[in-house]
């Protein structure tokens, strides 16, 4: 299927309508808060914010694991946003926590570093 707009004309339209999306995560051209935090740390809050964490279900997704086992530890299914919420993690966090680097994201961000996530 052909898109109706050239590519660099479809590629932008694209790209303003997910800036219109509701997500506190501003494009720019400035590394995103928390530079000065500890590599591993600021790596994981990175991940987390950017939905590319080492979570199972992306594991399963990406076909890094062998098994089809996309189960969190608490039993639910373990995604990006789970992880912000799961009950194994003591503290609840949000996507504006992790976009401000706040005491929730960078103890969120602690606590799942423990699962090389
Ligand atoms: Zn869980």
């Amino acid at each position: 299927m052909e898109p109706k707009d050239p590519p660099d004309q479809a590629r932008l339209l694209r790209w303003r309508a997910e800036e219109e999306l509701d997500d506190p995560i501003q494009h720019n051209q400035h590394l995103p808060p928390g530079k000065d935090l500890q590599w591993e740390l600021w790596k994981t809050i990175n991940r987390l914010r950017t939905g590319v964490a080492r979570t199972r279900s992306n594991m399963v997704k990406w076909d890094f694991n062998n098994k089809e086992d996309d189960k969190c530890e608490c039993g639910e299914r373990q995604t990006d946003e789970h992880l912000l919420n799961c009950t194994m993690n003591p503290t609840q966090c949000t996507k504006n926590d992790l976009a401000q680097v706040n005491k929730n994201a960078i103890d969120t961000a602690t606590h799942w570093l423990q699962y090389k996530i």
